[in-house]
Formats: structure tokens, C-alpha cells, sequence
């Protein structure tokens, strides 16, 4: 959990920090990219005011006097500026090469305004626009106006006659050379009109050198004028015109050379000049300069674009390195998973399954987590559980619970192991199989607890008088075997009469004197069977047999063999007859005295056994005591009476249902709940079930008896003492049963008209019956006086041959249909 909460809170923390970048770089970045765009924007706008400002220029170099060109130049000038402060200020934060650019672009703008100024003031003023034409105007013209004073003099002296020349020669030559005059400078004129309009020089080189040669032809012309007039006596002046003239010429022919030397060069024309010389490659260096800055302008947005991409391979490392990190932390997730929870587990899992199975596997005992080892622990724990609650059953299922000795299906192992040893060995056993003689009396008559306490005494006994190797078992109620390994039937014979000694001396069991005695069976193997079965049947017919001749004990005897084995096959039959329900119940009815009516049925058993035919049921009742099926017997009868007592009402007739129970029944806890269930389970009411318990049977243990007995008569079913006047119950005593009924044996009422004492008996028990408030019935009717004397004596019901003898439902069925009709 730490380490999850650790690396979530890394995961976190990366995850924000990527966010953070990402978010201040972009904004970073398209704040720098929207910056580069506005600069480059401004650059762009100042090259085309250039662009502009260059053809302003050129028009108005056109139009000089149109004033809007100028003033259209200094608005793309300023403009420029303007966009130029812009970009400067906004590199002013980084001041870089690109800022450095910008401020040379001022000052070349500043320049350029300068210069472009210098330009149109030129332009304006011809006198500077073409400084050729203006030396020719002003200096050369002065010289021209000299020198032709100088030929209007000296040819005014001789055309007025005030100087006759000697020489013939010299007028003639003196018109000739004011000629020659005026035709150098009109050569002159030519040469400056070729200026404008040819673009070559070569046509002034001609013109100059033409003029050249008039030059050298006036000048020597002048000199032979000179000549002459030095030999001239009357003219003074003459020859000072000569000699101004010569002088002014020669001055006149060195101006022209300062003008040609303009003309022929780029100065002729200032404008031009000043164009090419300044305004052009300022313009050029500004073109260069913003060409630079955008060069920077493009190096910074594709700075700011690598950043760009940097940061994106950045933010995909961050990725890469989250997404690692949490594949790393699944991995580790799942390997400690499985190192510290799947791994021991199934190792657990299998050292579990090769313990359960017996099996080689991994050891249980290693090192382990807390939480594996825990449970390990609880494995263990509950496997020791296991092993102890196995072995307490183990313990439980081959021994009895009383005596603590072995039971039944011990001794069958026991048994089992020598017939396989003896046989081998060639060696002999012998086996007793003993019976308390009258423990059943013990336990009726002091109950239960005695009676289990008897048997443990006398199970500690039995253990004291055998050897270690021989094995005493309790087989169920009274009976006990005796395996004696490697004993004759001889010596076990001895170790018969050595037991009947123990056991006959006296028992002091809570205050109680009890003796006891048993019947032994004794066999021997081989002579007496060969498998455990036949060997523990020939005891039990041994034994059997020295209890019917009460003898202590009796050697298995072939020839006694049919009666036990009759007993024997009897007890299971009746058992599988139970629970394939193949008994019988016949109905005896009891009719009330004063109506004559039937009123109510015995249920009696009823077994016809296929091979034996019909068994009394007095022999079942005991035969089911005995093998300890009574309850299930007597549950049968219950279910049967109550559904066909049901099946009456249904057909229209109230009667009851007496059923008889055995003593044994009133120690079973569940009879009230199972006689409730019957009585709910058919719908019949508490009322008409009367449960006939012998009088005997209810003074064997009165204390449990009576309690059920209470919890039943509390339900509203009647209770009779069935054979009332056998016992030797008090009639005090009778008074503290919960009863409803008397039945009065019919041993009684057989004899009652011949024999006085029975009759006197018949007599003072309807009394005494009467007096407690209870019912009598007389059973065992047989003649219609005793009938009448009953019926004298008052008693309530009476049942017997006379109105009927037992017969199966249907006829009994008929049989009040015909008595109520
Ligand atoms: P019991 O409870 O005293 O039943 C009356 C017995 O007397 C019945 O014999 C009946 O057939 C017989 N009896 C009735 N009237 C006369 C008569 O006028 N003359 C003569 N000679 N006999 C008469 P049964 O059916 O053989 O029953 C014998 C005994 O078996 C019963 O004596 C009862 O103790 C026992 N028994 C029968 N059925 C059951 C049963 O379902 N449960 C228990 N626990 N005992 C039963
Ligand atoms: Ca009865
Ligand atoms: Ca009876």
C-alpha cells in the first residue's frame, strides 16, 4: 500500500509537472511566435514604403514642381520610421543582432530623409541640378561678352577710319577671327545641347575636339593678329584688344575644359548623380538591413520552434518515462503478488493436498509472509482438529459409549484378524458370549441409572478377569463377547466359571445391593465356525440356550441350534417387517355397558410370518425389547391405529383407539412429540387415543414413566392400566397417576362368577376406580353373565369374546355399520 501510494503520488506529480510545461511553453511560445509575425509584419511594411518612397522619388524627379510627390516622400519616410520604432521597441526586451539592425535602419532612414531633402532642393534649383550649364552661363559667358567688346573695337577703329592699317592683311583677318569667334561658341552651345540629347559621349568627344580645332585655329589666328598689329605704329589700342582677346580666350578655352570635364562625367546632372551616388545604395543598405532583421525575425520563430519541438520530445520522454514507471509498478504489483500471496498459497495448497492424500510434496514449515503463515496456522490448527475429532470418532465408532470397551464392529475386526492368524498359525480361539440374567429386571425396577452403572461395574470386572491380549466388548443392553486368542474351548471354559464367580459376587451400586449372574455361550474356532458370522451365531445360540436351562454357561451344541437360530431370524424378519410394513393390526372392540354401544377398539399385533405362520404378540413385544426395536414397533402400532381410528371418523363413527404400549416405550424421550405428530398428521383429536400401559410396567420406573406419562395425559390422551390387579401397585399410589382408566385383567373376569375372591376383586376395583374418578373397563368378556354382573357392578366398558374377538379393519368396519344400524 505504501509503495502504491508512493509511486501514484510520483505518477501525480510527473503528470503535473508535464502540465505545467506544457501549458507556460505554449503560451510562451505563441506569445514569441505572434511577436515574430507583428515584426515581421512591420518589416515588410517599411520595405514596401521604401519601394514606395523610390518611386515617389522618380516622379517627382519627373514633376519636380508637382508638391504632392514631396510631400508623399516625407509620409513614407515618416511612416518608415515609425514602423521601425515600433520593431525596436519591441526587441527592446532582448536587445539581439536583430535590434542592432533596427537602429541601423534608423539612422540609414534618417539619412535617407536627409539625402532625399539635399535631393529635391537640387532638383528645384537649376543651377545645381546641372552645374556645366551654369559655369557655361555665368563664367564663360562674361569671357564671350570681353572678347567679343574686344572685336566690336578693334573693328569699329577701322571701320570708322580712325586707324588705317599698314598691312592690308589685317581687317580681313580680323573678320575672319570674330567668325572663327562665334563659331567656337556656338560649337560650345552645340556641344552642351548634345548633353541632353544623346545618351552617348562619344558624340561630345567630337563635338569637343571639333571645337578643339577651331580653338587652335582662333588662337592662331589671334596671334598672327598680334603680329600684325605689333608692326602697327598708329594703333595702341589694337594691340591691347589683341592681347585682352588672347588672354580672355585661353582663359575661355580652360573654363570650357573644367565644363566638358563635368559634362562628360555623372555630374552633369546633379539629380542622377545624387541618386546613384547616395539615395540608391542607401536604399540598398536598407533593403539589406531589413533583410537581416527578417533573417533574424525567421532564425527566432524557428528558435521558438525547435523549443517547440524540444519541449514536445520533453513531454513525450515524461510520457514514456510515466508509462514505464507504471508498467514497472504493475510488474512489481504482480510479482510480489505472486511472490508473497500466489506462490505460498498454492504451495500451501499443495503441502495441504500431499498431506490429505498422504502424498510427497512441499513442506509446510518455511519461511512465509505473516499473513501466509497465519494461515498455515489455521491449516494446521484445523487440521489437528480434524485429526482429533477423527480419532474421537474413530474412538467413538469402535467403542461403546457406557463401558467405554469395545463394541460390535471392534470385536468383528478383532474376530476377522484371528480367523486369519489362528488359520495361519494352525492355532485355536474360543469366543463367550455372555447375557446378564436379570438386568432387565434391575433396570425397570431402579432405573436407568442403576442399571447403566451395573453395567459398567460389570464391564471393569470382565476386563479384571481376562488377559491383556483377550478382547471384552459390550455388544448392545445386557450383552457382552469375550474373544480369548489362543484358547481352547477348555480353558475358556475355566474363564467362563472364573467370570460367573466375579460377577455373582454382590454389587453396591447408589446404596443398592444388587447380584447379578449370566448365561454364557462358548465357541471355539475352528470346531465352531469358520467366519466371524456362524462363530457370533453359534454363541448367541449358546447362550440362549444356558439361559432357557439357566445354566452359567453352556459349549455351543448343534442340535440347540434351531431354536436360536428360529429367535434369530425371527428378530431380523420382524425388523425388515417393520419397515416394509408388512404387520397387522386387528381391532377388538369395547363397547359402553349402559348404551351397549361400541365406543371404542384395541388395536392388537398381528404377524403372520411366512415361514413360521402366526407368532403371538406377546413373543414379538419381547423379541422386539430384546434386539431393541420396541420404540420403532410401538411407532408402527401408533401410526397405523391412529390412521385407521381417523378412517372411522371419516366414515361417520367417533370411537377411540386404545394402543399398548410396552415399558420400554416410557423411557423414550420423543414419544410425546411422535405420538403428537401421528395424531396431527391424520387429524384426529387427543381424545379418542387411549394408550394402555400394563400395571406393572408403569411401578418398573415409576419416576420417568410418570412424566411422560403426565406430558401425554396433559395432550388430553386417555392413559389405562392395562392387567389392573396383577401388579402390586398401593392404591394410594393410584391416586398420584395421571390415569383415566382402569382395565381390569381378564384373568379376573374368566372366573368371576366360579371363584369369589376374583369376583370381590372385579368388585372393589370398580369401587376404588369409581371413587378416584376414573373409568373401568373389563376385558376378556366371555359369557353374557359375567356380562350382567359387570354391568351390575356398574363398570363403565367391557371387551371380549362375547361381543368380539379381534378381527382385521374392514370386518371390524362392517361390524359397527351392523351394530349401529
Ligand atoms: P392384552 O393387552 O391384555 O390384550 C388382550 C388380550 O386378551 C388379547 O390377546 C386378546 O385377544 C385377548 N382377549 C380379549 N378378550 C378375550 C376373551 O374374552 N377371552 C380370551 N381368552 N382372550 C381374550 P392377544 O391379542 O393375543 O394379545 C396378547 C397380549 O399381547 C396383549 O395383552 C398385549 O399385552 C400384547 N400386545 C398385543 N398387541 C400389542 C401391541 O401392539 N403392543 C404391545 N405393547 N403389546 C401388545
Ligand atoms: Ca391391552
Ligand atoms: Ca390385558
Amino acid at each position: 500500500i505504501v509503495f502504491t501510494l508512493i509511486l501514484s503520488l510520483v505518477i501525480v506529480s510527473i503528470s503535473l509537472l508535464i502540465y505545467t510545461q506544457v501549458v507556460s511553453t505554449n503560451e510562451k511560445a505563441a506569445a514569441l511566435l505572434l511577436k515574430t509575425s507583428r515584426q515581421s509584419e512591420l518589416v515588410s511594411d517599411i520595405r514596401g514604403e521604401t519601394i514606395d518612397v523610390y518611386r515617389s522619388i522618380n516622379l517627382f524627379l519627373l514633376d519636380p514642381t508637382d508638391g504632392n510627390h514631396r510631400q508623399i516622400i516625407h509620409d513614407y519616410i515618416h511612416q518608415a520610421k515609425k514602423n521601425n520604432r515600433q520593431i525596436q521597441q519591441m526587441l527592446q526586451a532582448q536587445p539581439g543582432e536583430a535590434f542592432q539592425a533596427s537602429a541601423e535602419l534608423k539612422q540609414k532612414l534618417s539619412q535617407l530623409e536627409q539625402n532625399v531633402n539635399q535631393l529635391i532642393e537640387t532638383r528645384l534649383d537649376v543651377n545645381r541640378q546641372y552645374p556645366a550649364m551654369s559655369i557655361s552661363a555665368f563664367e564663360m559667358g562674361d569671357m564671350q561678352s570681353v572678347v567679343n567688346s574686344q572685336f566690336s573695337i578693334l573693328l569699329d577703329e577701322i571701320e570708322n577710319g580712325d586707324f588705317e592699317p599698314e598691312s592690308a592683311k589685317i581687317y580681313p583677318l580680323l573678320l575672319k577671327t570674330e567668325t572663327l569667334w562665334a563659331k567656337a561658341i556656338s560649337q560650345v552651345r552645340i556641344y552642351l545641347a548634345n548633353r541632353f540629347t544623346s545618351f552617348s559621349k562619344d558624340i561630345l568627344v567630337i563635338q569637343a575636339d571639333s571645337l578643339e580645332s577651331i580653338y587652335y585655329k582662333l588662337m592662331h589666328q589671334l596671334n598672327n593678329l598680334q603680329a600684325l598689329y605689333e608692326q602697327e605704329t598708329e594703333s595702341f589700342e589694337g594691340l591691347a584688344a589683341i592681347n585682352t582677346s588672347l588672354e580672355t580666350v585661353q582663359q575661355w578655352h580652360k573654363t570650357f575644359g573644367a565644363v566638358r570635364k563635368i559634362t562628360e562625367s555623372n555630374h552633369w546632372r546633379e539629380d542622377s548623380h545624387l541618386m546613384k551616388s547616395s539615395i540608391l545604395p542607401l536604399l540598398d543598405d536598407i533593403s539589406t538591413i531589413l533583410f537581416s532583421i527578417d533573417t533574424h525575425l525567421k532564425l527566432a520563430e524557428e528558435s521558438t520552434t525547435r523549443s517547440l519541438k524540444t519541449n514536445n520530445y520533453k513531454l513525450i520522454f515524461l510520457l514514456v518515462v510515466t508509462i514505464v514507471l507504471f508498467l514497472i509498478y504493475i510488474l512489481a504489483i504482480h510479482v510480489s503478488l505472486d511472490v508473497m500471496i500466489f506462490l505460498p498459497i498454492s504451495n500451501v495448497a499443495l503441502a495441504l493436498k500431499s498431506k490429505a492424500f498422504d502424498t510427497q510434496g512441499p513442506d509446510l514449515v518455511s519461511k512465509q509472509s505473516k499473513e501466509t503463515q497465519h494461515l498455515i496456522d489455521a491449516f494446521q490448527e484445523m487440521d489437528h482438529q480434524v485429526n482429533k475429532r477423527q480419532d474421537a470418532l474413530e474412538h467413538q465408532a469402535l467403542h461403546d459409549a457406557l463401558t467405554g470397551l469395545p463394541n460390535r464392529v471392534m470385536l468383528h475386526e478383532r474376530l476377522e484378524y484371528h480367523l486369519i492368524s489362528s488359520t495361519r498359525n494352525k492355532n485355536r480361539f474360543s469366543l463367550l458370549m455372555l447375557d446378564l440374567n436379570n438386568f432387565k429386571d434391575v433396570n425397570d425396577s431402579l432405573g436407568h441409572g442403576v442399571g447403566d452403572m451395573l453395567l459398567l461395574k460389570i464391564g471393569e470386572r470382565l476386563v479384571n478377569c481376562v488377559r491383556d491380549i483377550d478382547t471384552v466388548a459390550r455388544l448392545g443392553g445386557d450383552e457382552f463377547a469375550i474373544l480369548l486368542p489362543e484358547t481352547s474351548k477348555s480353558k475358556a471354559e475355566t474363564v467362563a466359571i472364573k467370570i460367573c464367580n466375579c460377577l455373582a459376587e454382590e454389587f453396591q451400586i447408589m446404596n443398592h445391593p444388587i447380584h447379578s449372574g449370566a448365561s454364557i455361550g462358548i465357541v471355539g474356532f475352528p470346531s465352531d465356525g469358520s467366519d466371524s458370522k456362524t462363530l457370533l451365531q453359534h454363541a448367541d445360540i449358546a447362550m440362549y440356550n444356558a439361559k432357557r436351562n439357566r445354566l452359567d454357561y453352556t459349549f455351543y451344541d448343534e442340535n440347540d441350534d434351531e431354536y436360536g437360530r428360529h429367535r434369530m431370524i425371527i428378530t431380523n424378519d420382524l425388523r425388515e417387517a417393520i419397515n416394509r410394513d408388512s404387520l397387522e393390526l386387528h381391532f377388538q372392540p369395547q363397547i359402553n355397558m349402559q348404551t351397549s354401544k361400541i365406543s371404542g377398539a384395541e388395536a392388537l399385533l398381528r404377524w403372520n410370518h411366512p415361514d413360521f405362520g402366526y407368532i403371538q404378540p406377546e413373543r414379538i413385544i419381547e423379541i422386539a425389547e430384546h434386539s431393541g426395536i420396541i420404540n420403532e414397533l410401538s411407532n408402527w402400532v401408533l401410526e397405523n391405529a391412529i390412521r385407521q381410528c381417523s378412517e372411522w371418523h371419516s366414515s361417520g363413527f367417533a370411537i377411540s383407539v386404545a394402543v399398548n404400549l410396552s415399558v420400554h416405550n416410557l423411557v423414550y424421550k420423543k414419544l410425546c412429540d411422535q405420538v403428537k405428530g401421528c395424531l396431527d398428521k391424520y387429524n384426529l383429536e387427543s381424545k379418542y387415543l387411549i394408550l394402555e400401559i400394563t400395571e406393572n410396567g408403569m411401578m418398573a420406573n415409576p419416576g420417568r414413566s410418570i412424566e411422560i406419562l403426565k406430558q401425554l395425559n396433559s395432550m388430553g390422551i386417555h392413559i389405562s392400566i392395562d392387567d389392573f390387579g396383577t401388579g402390586f401397585s398401593s392404591l394410594s399410589y393410584l391416586k398420584q397417576l395421571p390415569v383415566n382408566e382402569v382395565k381390569i385383567d381378564k384373568s379376573f373376569v374368566f372366573e368371576m362368577e366360579q371363584n369369589e375372591s376374583d369376583a370381590t376383586i372385579v368388585h372393589s376395583i370398580v369401587d376404588l376406580g369409581h371413587n378416584l374418578g376414573l373409568q373401568v373397563i373389563a376385558e376378556g368378556v366371555e359369557d353374557e353373565t359375567t356380562r350382567s354382573s359387570l354391568e351390575k357392578l356398574g363398570c363403565d366398558y367391557a371387551q371380549g369374546y362375547l361381543i368380539s374377538k379381534p378381527m382385521d379393519a374392514d370386518s371390524f368396519l362392517e361390524k359397527i355399520k351392523s351394530t349401529a344400524a
